[in-house]
């Protein structure tokens, strides 16, 4: 007992010098230590999700009969490609769906959403949407703002009911909204860069069935960007007709290069094939050159990768939280994306945060992210990301425009103990540049 007293101190001992030698503070060491050890359940409800959908990705994988036939490199045209039609046939199962689109030639999520739109809907079709203003990147494709080859230009009007102040749908609104030429509904489940409340499962679940008996034609597609196995359910299980994402997000585990998958009806997803590749040839074609085992193994991690994400975000929220800085989530909410939302409140803040998450990479950790003018912003933006795989924000990363309220979104974490570092380097840096004025007299309070 004493001996197993012993080893348990010295390991503790080491743990906390390797986070000295990484630049982290005694008190901010033992900060970290208190908050973390009061998120015990929380993490561990989290767990029990990710086994949950461990369990169903695993199941998915043997009825399909993966076999290491599966991982073959094609090349050409992509004829018989056991490796992806297979892949696409356990997305559906997981997804619930009748069939799914899963292919390295669809570029990200913007180009799966697109392409979901473009696929489906004709000259004088209506798209709603009915959790407010898109996605930014969507603004283009949809023609809200005049884009070359927009949906607009192909003569498919647009229209939008915003959600109610408290976040949840405004369904007078959605029920005047849908007219004759209305023929698909448009549903973002994560915030984005919004501060709205992401869309809980349920939630959209019960949306669905009223538009559905408003009009029951109606096709129903859910941007499922970062919700991916944040709960044991997704949309398709509650009658989306198409459920779309990208491979550099939650699905493709942080292994997926590339990639972007929809999953759906049988018609909604054959017309997707025909529009990304031809009329007439569809999903025959396509080859995967190679990259198919990193979507398959990708997958396979993705429960785990997304709980370590989860628990990254609340361990963020609790840490930041506590401090008094606004964060949304709070810390206690459920949660229904990976993003987490930390206003710090100064330029100087947002700086340094985003410093802190680069400081802790394991790629890139010696480079010093600055804002910069990026096409399409009105202000200033600064990123910060150590990546594998660019621009993948599976991965720990941290996005800011440099305007007020001057907030924080950072999201991903392919592990909770790079995320967990990537925080407390966060809150060091701000300790360090004389930002947290005073640690010990804030952070007594919850000892
Ligand atoms: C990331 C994201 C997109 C776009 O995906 P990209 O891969 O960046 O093109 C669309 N919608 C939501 C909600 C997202 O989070």
């Amino acid at each position: 007992m004493t001996e197993y007293n012993a080893d348990n101190n010295r390991k503790i001992a080491e743990r906390e010098q390797i986070y000295r030698e990484l630049g982290i503070d005694a008190d901010i060491y033992a900060y970290g230590a208190r908050t973390e050890a009061r998120l015990r359940d929380r993490f561990a409800e989290i767990d029990r999700t990710a086994e949950y959908n461990q369990l169903k990705v695993i199941r998915a994988m043997q009825k399909n009969r993966v076999s290491e036939g599966c991982f073959a490199a094609t090349t050409g045209y992509g004829y018989n490609d056991l490796g992806r039609d297979t892949l696409e046939a356990v997305y559906a199962d997981i997804f619930h769906t009748e069939a799914a689109l899963v292919r390295p030639q669809i570029t990200c999520g913007t180009h799966a959403l697109s392409l979901a739109l473009a696929a489906n809907l004709r000259p004088q079709d209506e798209l709603l949407s009915i959790s407010g203003r898109p996605y930014d990147t969507l603004e283009s494709v949809i023609g809200i703002r005049p884009a070359k080859g927009s949906l607009a230009e192909y003569g498919i009007t647009y229209r939008q009911t915003d959600l109610l102040p408290d976040g949840s749908f405004d369904r007078d609104a959605i029920r005047q909204a849908i007219g004759e030429n209305t023929k698909m509904i448009a549903i973002q489940r994560s915030k984005g860069y919004q501060t709205r409340p992401t869309l809980s499962v349920d939630a959209i679940g019960d949306i669905i069935a009223f538009v559905k008996s408003i009009k029951p034609d109606l096709i129903v597609m859910v941007d499922n960007c970062y919700g991916e196995f944040v709960e044991t359910k997704e949309p398709s299980d509650f009658g989306a007709d198409m459920v779309v994402g990208s491979l550099i997000k939650n699905p493709g585990g942080g292994l997926a290069p590339i990639g972007g998958y929809i999953a759906g009806t049988r018609e909604c997803i054959e017309n997707c094939a025909y529009r990304l590749t031809s009329p007439g040839l569809g999903k025959e074609v396509g080859a995967t050159l190679g990259l198919i085992q990193s979507f398959y193994q990708g997958l396979f991690l993705a429960p785990t990768v997304v709980a370590g994400a989860l628990k990254t975000a609340i361990f963020a929220a609790n840490i930041f939280g506590d401090l008094g800085y606004p964060v949304v989530p709070d810390q206690t909410e459920s949660r229904h994306d990976i993003i987490q939302a930390v206003t710090m409140g100064t330029p100087e803040g947002v700086i340094a945060f985003c410093k802190g998450i680069q400081a802790a990479a394991p790629v890139d950790s010696f480079v010093t992210p600055e804002p910069w003018a990026m096409p399409g912003y009105d202000s200033d933006v600064i990123m910060a990301a150590g990546a594998f795989v660019q621009g993948s924000s599976i991965e720990l990363s941290a996005d800011a425009p440099i305007r007020p309220p001057y907030a924080v979104y950072f999201q991903g974490g392919l592990t909770y103990y790079h995320g967990k570092l990537g925080i407390l380097k966060a809150l060091q840096m701000l300790k360090t540049e004389g930002i947290l004025a005073n640690l010990e007299e804030m952070t007594s309070l919850n000892c």
